[in-house]
């Protein structure tokens, strides 16, 4: 894997959060997008090689909704930047890691993205995520 290419996290009101980020990092966010098929609103900050990505359930039945009821705000996942996606996701299944989907599917930013199950990984949701070439 090649670097952490960014660090999503979790956040109840996202104009609120983007605001307090912008702040925080000295940066503007420079990318808000919508996740239909997750029901999240994200929004990006560069920091560095690496990014932040905010999270915002769009609806009370998405999956940052539910994980906010349960453990709150905060760090959601950490995404590692791969050059090939299928490629790892081979190499941590037949090591016997947990994915959470058999295929990389679309995710925000250009990115085909898979997670791995957080019990893999002490508790820490990972993505992998591999750049969309030519967008
Ligand atoms: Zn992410």
């Amino acid at each position: 894997m090649n670097k952490i290419e960014h660090i999503g996290i979790a956040v109840k009101n996202l104009d609120e959060a983007i605001k307090n980020w912008e702040t925080l990092l000295g940066a503007p966010c420079y990318k808000k997008e919508s996740v239909a098929s997750e029901k999240v609103d994200t929004a990006f900050f560069r920091t560095g090689e690496s990014k932040i990505e905010l999270l915002g359930a769009r609806a009370p039945d998405s999956v940052i909704a539910g994980f906010i009821e349960k453990r709150g705000e905060g760090m959601h996942h950490v995404a590692f930047e791969v050059d090939d996606i299928r490629a790892e996701m081979k190499r941590l299944s037949e090591a016997g890691y947990r994915l959470l989907q058999e295929e990389p599917k679309r995710g925000a930013d250009n990115k085909l993205v898979a997670f791995l199950h957080p019990k893999n990984a002490n508790g820490v949701l990972v993505e992998l995520c591999q750049s969309i070439e030519g967008e």
